[in-house]
């Protein structure tokens, strides 16, 4: 199994998940001609593309879903509460629930509830059958099913979004700080760093971080942050960004 982020950030999220027979977008937050020039970049064809899977309805994930799935025939996959809060709703290919699990061709992708601010948010976890994929941003707090579905996996793409002091201090209305450092927003770099320790990281193949705020964080202090709290080497720890976003890793 090989993965690939096409950019991560509050401006758009995709990610591409991919076996030896199946090849799977995970949300699609760029305009159509972004996406195909993103996917391009890591040898893609849009025609190629077995599945997309939605996490929720926020605009970083799905700007792009409906279009690109309708000139490209691409079946989409999401909650109902997903569907219901998109500005562009898509003809689902199916409906997808907390704690389900569907086969597509030889990747089972397991369906994970979330704590965040939308509808009916979820995280996917996909497996080959042999190592297991995590992909786990846009959530304020860990519960114990978060734990429990991801711990094991061979490689997570796990949200950094703020540094909390940043956040503190910067340029956003309190509001919006509350709502962002809140339970059901986005994890810091240190909730995210404890996160990751408590799955047990040393298994772990891949850690990438993603879903970094532009204002409120900065690579540095991501990778510092989970330097500091798991002891691993800064040189193995990825991270994911808006603009050129992540090329091809390879799942052992
Ligand atoms: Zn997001
Ligand atoms: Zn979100």
């Amino acid at each position: 199994m090989r993965f690939a982020v096409l950019g991560s950030g509050s401006r758009g999220n995709s990610a591409l998940v991919r076996s030896s027979d199946t090849r799977i977008l995970i949300d699609c937050g760029f305009p159509l001609r972004e996406t195909l020039k993103r996917l391009a970049r890591l040898g893609v064809e849009p025609g190629e593309l077995d599945a997309i899977l939605v996490t929720h309805e926020h605009a970083d994930h799905v700007h792009g879903v409906e279009l690109l799935a309708r000139h490209h025939a691409i079946p989409v996959y999401l909650s109902d509460g997903t569907l219901q809060g998109m500005r562009k709703p898509v003809q689902p290919a199916g409906l997808l629930k907390a704690g389900d699990r569907l086969l597509l061709r030889d990747l089972e992708i397991t369906a994970v509830g979330v704590a965040h601010d939308a509808r009916e948010p979820l995280q996917y976890v996909l497996s080959d059958g042999r190592r297991r994929f995590g992909l786990l941003t846009d959530l304020g707090s860990a519960t114990a099913t978060v734990l429990e579905c991801y711990r094991g996996v061979d490689a997570l793409i796990v949200e950094a979004n703020h540094d909390s002091e940043m956040l503190a201090r910067g340029p956003y209305p309190y509001p919006l700080k509350a709502r962002v450092g809140g339970q059901w927003g986005h994890l810091n770099n240190q909730q995210s760093a404890e996160l990751v320790a408590e799955l047990g990281w040393e298994t772990l193949q891949h850690l990438v971080l993603a879903h970094l705020s532009e204002k409120n964080n900065t690579p540095q202090l991501a990778r510092q942050c989970f330097v500091d709290t798991l002891g691993c080497d800064p040189d193995w720890l990825q991270v994911a960004d808006q603009h050129s976003g992540l090329d091809w890793r390879e799942i052992a």
